[in-house]
């Protein structure tokens, strides 16, 4: 059976970005067709300045609405990435495989550095290292596929290439992963900046839908969005940002054709309207269930105890067997 990672670090409130483009295909396709492990990554959130006691209540935030999306731990492994150190002890040898030069290449690196510099921050060692750590947690578990956005294709890439390397230069340990994307809405933009992708951790919420904003503030929101200069709706994510991203949505709502969808609409507030209410339909469901779950803790902690064993697992050999590969002397 083919075996799926993917994760969600807990550096803010989960998006509607991260839904279509993520968490919606591990609900609805990857448990279902594989075995599939889903993380909330806490480590990554460690890469910039950070507020502890905040990233825990995000990391349980986040397990506890990936269940509310549905994913069912009976069928596939729910679990917290500092909770199986196999992830951290991977990583060493991932920065032992990787080169300064192909980290620095990392546009997330680069954009996430430059962003903390302006703020006057310093950079943590960490955001240049953690593709060596993401690797990690995809080669663990002998990933053939990791479902993402289209954001983080150069990282799964990198994870290619240190599997391959790794695989040459040391012997067969690693199967070689590729990246999935979603066919609509792989690069959900911000509302207020659309030519600039939704993420969790940036700071202006306005253009952002939460997962867990209530109807009206997602109403607003949406017909609060940017858009272009234009009068005609058309798909043209280049000229007309602002438009093809609402169609993109819509379209991943409704399970449309966002091409098709242009030639439906007449104006951009009837867009916005049916956007808006498609949106709310799609993640009632969601904040409900959410809401449920947040009320039983212990249910949410049962299934990130069980899911870290099942990991810990799976993981533990095939490290080990790097460790041994790569010429370290096993403990005896
Ligand atoms: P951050 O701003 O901290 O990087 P993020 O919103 O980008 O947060 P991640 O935890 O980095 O979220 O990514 C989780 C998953 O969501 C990944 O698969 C990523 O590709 C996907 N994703 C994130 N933002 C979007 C987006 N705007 N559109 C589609 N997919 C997205
Ligand atoms: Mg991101």
């Amino acid at each position: 059976m083919k075996r799926i990672f993917s994760g969600i670090k807990p550096t803010g409130h989960l998006t509607l970005g991260n839904y279509l483009g993520a968490v919606r295909r591990w609900v609805e396709v990857d448990q279902h067709q594989a075995d599939a492990l889903f993380s909330v990554v806490d480590l990554h959130a460690l890469t910039v300045e950070h507020d502890p006691a905040r990233v825990r209540r995000l990391s349980r935030q986040a397990a506890t609405l990936l269940l509310a999306a549905g994913l069912d731990p009976e069928r596939c492994t729910v679990f917290v990435q500092s909770h199986v150190d196999e992830h951290a002890r991977l990583s060493y040898l991932m920065e032992c495989v990787a080169t300064d030069g192909e980290m620095r290449r990392m546009i997330q690196y680069k954009e996430k550095s430059l962003r903390a510099r302006e703020s006057g921050e310093s950079v943590r060692l960490s955001l240049l290292t953690y593709p060596a750590l993401m690797a990690a947690d995809i080669l663990a578990y002998g990933t053939d596929e990791v479902p993402v956005g289209e954001d983080q294709t150069q990282h799964v890439e990198l994870a290619r290439d240190l599997a391959v390397r790794f695989n040459h230069r040391y012997g067969h340990v690693f199967t070689v992963p590729k990246a999935t994307h979603p066919v609509v809405a792989a690069r959900v933009m911000d509302l207020q900046d659309p030519r600039s992708k939704m993420g969790k951790s940036h700071e202006n919420g306005a253009g952002i839908v939460y997962l867990l904003d209530d109807a009206d503030t997602v109403r607003r929101k949406i017909m609060r969005a940017v858009t272009d200069s234009g009068r005609e709706v058309v798909y043209d994510r280049e000229a007309a940002p602002g438009v093809a991203n609402l169609l993109d949505v819509l379209a991943a709502a409704t399970g449309g054709n966002p091409i098709g969808l242009a030639g439906v609409y007449e104006s951009y507030g009837s867009l916005k309207k049916d956007t808006a209410e498609a949106v709310v339909e799609l993640l009632r469901p969601v904040r409900e269930r959410h809401a449920e779950l947040a009320a039983d803790p212990a249910q949410v902690d049962e299934v990130l105890r069980a899911g870290a064993e099942r990991a810990r697992g799976m993981a533990r050999p095939l490290v080990d067997r790097a460790y041994r590969a790569i010429g370290l002397l096993p403990a005896v």
